[in-house]
């Protein structure tokens, strides 16, 4: 993409110069920024502007640096009044609100997201902050260092229920010296189409009863303290394996509707799965739940690290217990048809700070030698 961009200056009560205006063309792809001048109405021996950039900086830093050349230079020190009007109208909004330091890029994969969708954010910068965090669709994106120091990785996603649009991120950025930057990016969240299905449960799952209400809120309560379990480091380590070695249904994000009545989204992935099967952890971890409740059945929830749970539901049997460290691949269960299960099957959920995501999703990215 080609865009032009008109750059004004302004110079009011200098003696000697009038007016100028200068016109450079920028380039912008989605990672780079890169800009050359077409026309100068202005004395350019006064003025020694560097254009050549390299490849990747970022916009804001570039004006900021040109900013100090006109204030630096004897010439323009009268008064000078500059307006800066940068028209960008594309994918790479950039906005560094302070600081010398800078941050070089911030990227996702998949690039592509929709409601549901796992996603891995990279932000580069230069030099090595201290610590790095950022917000985006009102949660707190944890981020770890890469092994080159420059990079940093966080694991997030879009929630099952999230509206298409554009959701910014907000990064920050704190630097040993204190000193804290700061980055904005819009990330679009683009439409989904999910499908509603009819389904047959027992009426006890769609109108439960006194004891069975009591038992949802005890369920709760478990849950709760389960979802709140903390690990500040990434415990996964490369990609996310299956659980399950059989044929998936193409059922997550799916309205569902339980005799007639219930509406519910379907938060997860069904593997079909004879009862009795093997069900291994996607990845690395601690077990934080692993007990029966009214509607997951035997369900079994694996913290990952900085937010990030996987749940596996409808269990037979369990292999693991609560508190228990577990490698991926390792045997947490077998598969059942217990709780609310229409058969026999394996749900597998992925939770991120509260959202519920695609374990597809999750299951095709790759994350390599991370973290
Ligand atoms: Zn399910």
């Amino acid at each position: 993409m080609q865009l032009r961009v008109q750059l004004l200056q302004y110079n009011l009560g200098c003696p000697t110069q009038a007016a100028f205006a200068w016109v450079v063309s920028v380039t912008v792809t989605r990672n780079a920024f890169s800009f050359a001048p077409t026309a100068v109405s202005f004395p350019l021996h006064k003025l020694k502007f560097q254009y050549k950039l390299p490849s990747n900086p970022i916009a804001s830093t570039l004006l900021q640096k040109q900013r100090r050349r006109f204030l630096d230079d004897q010439v323009m020190r009268h008064r000078i009044h500059f307006a800066l009007i940068l028209l960008l109208v594309g994918t790479v909004p950039f906005t560094v609100a302070k600081g010398v330091t800078a941050f070089r890029s911030v990227t996702w994969t998949p690039q592509e997201l929709q409601s549901g969708s796992v996603c891995l954010f990279a932000v580069q910068l230069e030099g090595s902050p201290a610590k790095l965090s950022a917000k985006w669709m009102g949660r707190d994106v944890s981020f770890f260092q890469g092994r080159d120091g420059h990079e940093w990785y966080g694991l997030a996603g879009v929630d099952v229920e999230a509206l298409p649009g554009v959701y910014p991120l907000y990064v920050v950025a704190t630097m040993p010296d204190g000193e804290v930057i700061h980055l904005s990016r819009d990330v679009q969240v683009g439409p989904s189409n999910y499908k509603t299905v009819s389904l047959r449960v027992p009426d006890r799952f769609v109108k439960p009863d006194a004891a069975a209400l009591r038992r949802i809120e005890a369920d709760k309560q478990a849950k709760d303290i389960a979802f709140s379990h903390q690990i500040p480091t990434p415990e996964w380590s490369g990609d996310f394996r299956a659980p399950i070695g059989s044929v998936v249904s193409d059922s997550f994000g799916t309205r569902r509707v339980f005799n007639g009545k219930l509406v519910s989204v379907h938060r997860g992935l069904d593997f079909r799965a004879k009862p009795g099967s093997p069900v291994l952890a996607a990845n690395s971890g601690e077990v934080v739940l692993a007990r029966k409740l009214f509607y997951e059945g035997n369900c079994v929830i694996i913290d990952h690290g900085e937010g990030f749970m996987t749940l596996y539901m409808h269990l037979s049997r369990f292999k693991v217990a609560e508190g228990q460290k577990v490698t991926k691949g390792q045997e947490i269960g077998l598969s059942g048809a217990t709780g609310r299960a229409t058969g026999p099957h394996l749900h597998m959920g992925v939770r991120w700070e509260g959202a519920y995501l695609d374990p597809a999703s999750l299951l095709s990215l790759t994350l390599g030698n991370l973290p």
